[in-house]
């Protein structure tokens, strides 16, 4: 297999020739910060199957806890990985950056006690492929969020 990934503003290109592993949905306060979102989505990647194809220079770090870091575009602020000098065969991908489908699924929900009050894993929520339709667009430019 061979997935593809990339940031927001395109500068970094990931391919990843292998599987990855251990996908879990992190609900986990350091997860939620960094990605301003209700959760991660992150999965395992030998680093022998990680490529950074183009845009290595534009990565920068955030040591989050010693030894430990985050990597993210420098131009988008796009999550890519982390890494862990204690277990350095391998990346803990961020999966929301992937372009390609994957044949591996996520496992579980993980710190879920550590989860915004608001995000309700159980919610039977309406849902829409683009905006609500209550969005009023006229006060929106763009297409996201
Ligand atoms: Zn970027
Ligand atoms: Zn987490």
């Amino acid at each position: 297999m061979s997935y593809k990934a990339s940031c927001l503003c395109q500068a970094v290109h990931i391919e990843i020739n292998g599987p990855i592993s251990d996908i879990i949905h992190c609900h986990c306060t350091l997860c939620r910060k960094s990605t301003g979102t209700a959760y991660a989505t992150n999965g395992f990647v030998q680093w022998s199957d990680f490529v950074i194809r183009n845009g290595k220079e534009s990565l920068s770090t955030f040591e989050f806890k010693p030894g430990r870091k985050r990597h993210f575009c420098k131009h988008c602020a796009s999550p890519i990985f982390s890494s862990n000098e204690s277990d350095p065969s391998r990346v803990r991908l961020r999966l929301g950056i992937l372009d390609s489908d994957i044949q591996e699924r996520p496992l579980s929900h993980n710190f879920v006690s550590s989860k915004a009050n608001w995000d309700d894993l159980d919610a039977s929520l309406p849902r829409y492929d683009a905006f609500e339709p209550s969005r009023d667009l006229s006060k929106t430019s763009g297409t996201q969020s």
